[in-house]
């Protein structure tokens, strides 16, 4: 289906609600029976029914129609947040005794839940590099369950092969799941590469405008429906019609948002690349990123987020960089309308800091909507104030 039509008219029915352009945000907890038997067709099956808005809701409706062709996908479900995303998602193909394999450094929370939650359910992990098809077969047990995979990385963007890992990992009947929050479906198709469920940050690209915080599961009709009457109602984080609403504004403006960024980031990594104080920029699609052949092979683009390595040999240069800029917010998430950074060594205590450490010396920038002379000079008059510190 055409991308313009998913976003302006696919899954609304305005002849509905009186032809207004906007759907309605229908905010109501639960719906109204005439007949018994209709209520109790829909406790037997609340899938294909609206009854309570802790399970479907019709502004929600519209969203998942959208989201799940975008993802190209039969099917989606869309949570309050990412992280019950990827909750569900592992914990719907789990039980005592599975392992799981997972590329390292995948976002904070599914570490947690692999390294705190599951293992009180006797449910373990491996971390691998992903970056080599031959470590999955390595790793992979006979209990193994799920693949999970984050490509790219949200902080080196380590890619995995993800039509080569889909192929190994049905072959031997385990689930591959993927968080795709780098790329949105409209720079990347896990599902259609062949991967089992694409997840999502909703709260980044697809809302837009750092208002909401959402996420979005895709996969088959089957495996979305199970989800659906198993943990995303038991969970109960599914989306609130009214951010619903807000991620269906935030779609008539992805791929405007995108090209807009696209190319503002372009322009931002030449400035970088350029900098005596940058040892290096790291982003998927640049010529000198170890898997560019992958990254053009499997995604049709990147946009605003990427990792530049300051030359310094303390904490302060980067502290007071940071510090110095007037713009660029220093804030947590990215996706929106704002550029941000945020400094590699806010993670760690200030006298773990090793200059010596490339990884310690690294900020990740996210360039926004801005137009890229205002972020290259707000950049390079932060540049300034660290001239003199070494
Ligand atoms: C932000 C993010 C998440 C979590 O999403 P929330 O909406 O914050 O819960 C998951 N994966 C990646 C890569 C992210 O950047």
């Amino acid at each position: 289906m055409d991308v313009s039509f998913l976003l302006n008219e696919y899954a609304e029915h305005r002849d509905e609600y009186f032809r207004a352009v906007a759907p309605p945000i229908i905010q109501t907890s639960n719906f109204a029976f005439k007949k018994v038997d209709d209520l109790r067709k829909s406790f037997e099956d609340e899938y294909s029914t609206w009854l309570y808005s802790r399970g479907l809701n019709p502004t929600v409706e519209i969203l998942r129609k959208k989201l799940a062709a975008l993802d190209e996908a039969e099917d989606c479900l869309v949570f309050n947040s990412g992280a019950a995303a990827i909750f569900a998602a592992v914990l719907a193909n789990v039980k005592s005794g599975d392992h799981i394999v997972s590329v390292t450094g995948v976002y904070t929370w599914a570490r947690k839940m692999f390294e705190e939650i599951l293992p009180r359910f006797n449910v373990t992990h491996t971390y691998i590099d992903g970056t080599s098809i031959e470590n999955f077969e390595k790793a992979i047990q006979p209990n193994t369950v799920i693949v999970y995979l984050e490509s790219p990385n949200s902080w080196n963007y380590a890619l995995q092969d993800l039509k080569a890992v889909a192929t190994l990992a049905r072959s031997k009947g385990i689930i591959t799941i993927c968080d795709n929050s780098y790329c949105t479906p409209i720079y990347q198709k896990p599902v259609a590469l062949g991967i089992d469920l694409s997840l999502q940050s909703a709260t980044k690209y697809i809302s837009g405008h750092s208002d909401t915080v959402a996420g979005v599961l895709s996969g088959s009709k089957k495996m979305i429906e199970k989800i659906f009457n198993s943990e995303y109602m038991n969970i109960g984080s599914g989306i609130q019609p009214f951010n619903a609403w807000l991620l269906i504004r935030g779609l008539r403006t992805l791929t405007a948002r995108l090209e807009k960024i696209t190319r503002t980031t372009n322009a931002v990594i030449e400035f970088l690349e350029n900098h005596p104080r940058v040892e290096e920029v790291i982003f998927p699609l640049h010529p000198s990123f170890p898997q560019y052949s992958l990254a053009k092979q499997q995604m049709n683009g990147a946009c605003g987020l990427l990792t530049f390595v300051i030359k310094c040999n303390n904490v302060e240069t980067i502290e007071t960089f940071c510090e110095s800029l007037q713009h660029i917010l220093m804030a947590v998430s990215w996706g929106g309308y704002e550029s941000l950074v945020i400094p590699r060594c806010a993670g760690m205590k200030r006298a773990e800091f090793n200059a010596s450490e490339k990884e310690h010396r690294m900020l990740r920038l996210y360039v926004g909507l801005e137009e890229a002379a205002y972020l290259q000079a707000d950049l390079h008059q932060a540049f300034e104030k660290i001239n003199h510190l070494p």
